[in-house]
């Protein structure tokens, strides 16, 4: 009962009207979400009679739109250091063009420091702090194996960063030992983490490498003639085999061979607690592109490299059917000027093993998801969600906050307007880039309206937002997160 001179207290709402509401149990047509706060409070019809007259309301009109859990990104690598550079986004330009193109959470590459995990997780924490504009979390890279690094596992955990990376490429730099990638996941096993695996055969890579050097054959072509697709499969079989023996929980980085998704495939059905990732960049760009003399095709080398296009159906076909269950981008971005152009040697030849590999994706990701996946009628809108938001936060331990049109989540939506179009060459896109892989391609759809939290930081594609108001979010262990099925 309210006494004399209380004052009613005004609650601050946000509702969202009449469009496709895409929930994990379906898409609610004329469907509307209610937001109090930094969190959704109902999704449903009608919610307009559920307002109260002290409430403070802002309506948004969502009428022949549709809306979607803001995108988790769970691979990025922004404010990256190589060698004499970083990778050209920072966590404000990289978080901005992530907004626009719909995501509101990233989980990004962390590094070991030059004395433990800890300093390197306060290095990246750091890199974010000030500077983020949407909710990040962090994985850790392991890049060398001794037994403090295996004790500073749980500490991280603890911390929140509950994910480990390993890789079977790059030896020298990167690579562990198999019994080294066996500890680190027995490991994680005990402590209920993840491993996530760049899984190329390294050896196998550094012989061809060798043999094209020997050849003076260092085109940007032959950056992927050195990383074949049986390469690939070959470490995901190793990986696959190697997370049976540990008991640990996978998930295989940035698959762009059909074989490796067919390991994948066959060992969900075994029952080992794999996890397939893919990115838009295997799913829409093909090796052809590396055949473009000098920087022209530097400006698409990454790694494991693009492939032709049998191996782009299959990935797709795979999202569809649940042998791959995350879309991330890797979003690792280089300029040409200064950078992709290392490898343009001053005889006029290329040296692919000077430039550095890696393909901006942050902002494109969700477009390319929804014309090739829903547009193209491969699969609908629930499985988008699923593969952009849902999947990924649940394997990585950010649901029930993130990832879902759910009361009681956080407000990370997106409202998608399907009656337009959205450039992306280089100009009209945020990164702080000097190219855009998808230079000429005018996609259907536009990212109008961006909530992250409650916030609206997008609005009228255009990003309203502050740097700096991203969160830490801790993600959380999450044993039951058995999101891998397969369909066929
Ligand atoms: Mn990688
Ligand atoms: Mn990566």
């Amino acid at each position: 009962m309210m006494t004399k001179g209380t004052m009613s207290k005004k609650t601050l709402k946000t509702l969202i009207e009449k469009g496709s509401i895409v929930t994990p149990g379906g898409v609610i047509e004329q469907g509307d979400v209610l937001i109090e706060g930094e969190r959704i409070v109902a999704v449903g019809t009608d919610l307009r009679k559920t307002i109260e007259k002290h409430d403070e309301v802002t309506f948004i009109s969502a009428e022949d739109k549709i809306v979607l859990p803001g995108g988790v990104d769970a691979h990025t690598h922004l404010d990256m250091p190589l060698e004499d550079f970083s990778s050209a986004d920072d966590f404000k330009t990289g978080t901005i063009a992530a907004a626009l193109g719909g995501t509101t959470s990233i989980v990004d590459y962390a590094e070991i420091g030059p004395s433990s995990m800890q300093e390197g997780f306060s290095t990246w924490m750091e890199k974010a702090h000030g500077r983020a504009v949407i909710d990040y979390g962090f994985h850790m890279t392991v890049k060398r194996c001794d037994p403090q690094i295996l004790r500073e596992m749980s500490q991280m955990v603890n911390q929140g960063v509950t994910s480990f990376k390993v890789f079977t490429a790059y030896p020298g730099r990167m690579m562990l030992s198999d019994e080294n990638i066996l500890r680190v996941m027995k490991r994680a096993a005990e402590l209920n983490a993840l491993v996530v695996v760049h899984a190329e055969d390294g050896e196998l890579i550094e012989e061809l490498i060798n043999r094209k050097k020997r050849a003076k054959s260092l085109d940007p072509i032959d950056h992927a003639l050195t990383r074949p697709s049986a390469g690939e499969c070959r470490a995901v079989r190793r990986i696959v085999e190697m997370a049976e023996i540990a008991g640990a929980r996978v998930v295989i980085a940035h698959i762009s061979a059909l074989q490796a998704a067919d390991v994948v495939r066959e060992a969900k059905k075994k029952g080992v607690k794999v996890y397939g990732e893919t990115c838009p960049q295997y799913l829409w760009l093909e090796q052809n592109r590396l055949k473009a003399p000098g920087i022209q095709g530097a400006a698409f080398i990454c790694s494991p490299p693009l492939r032709d296009i049998t191996h782009l159906n299959a990935l797709w076909e795979g999202l569809a059917n649940g042998w791959i269950d995350i879309l991330s981008t890797d979003h690792c971005p280089f300029n040409i000027k200064g950078q992709k152009d290392l490898g343009v040697l001053s005889n006029g030849g290329f040296d692919f093993t000077k430039v550095p590999g890696g393909l901006p994706g942050v902002q494109t990701r969700f477009l390319l998801a929804y014309a090739g996946g829903v547009l193209a009628e491969r699969f609908d809108l629930v499985r988008l969600a699923e593969i952009t938001a849902t999947i990924p936060a649940k394997v990585f331990g950010l649901a029930p906050r993130k990832g879902a049109l759910t009361p009681g989540a956080d407000a990370d939506i997106i409202i998608l307007n399907p009656g337009e179009t959205t450039s992306f060459d280089a100009v009209d896109l945020s990164s702080n880039l000097d190219y855009s892989p998808y230079e000429g391609m005018r996609m259907e759809g536009l990212v109008e309206t961006v909530f992250s939290r409650g916030e609206c930081i997008v609005s009228d594609a255009r990003f309203i937002g502050e740097a700096g108001r991203g969160k830490f979010i801790p993600r959380h262990i999450d044993k039951g997160a058995e999101d891998n099925r397969v369909n066929n």
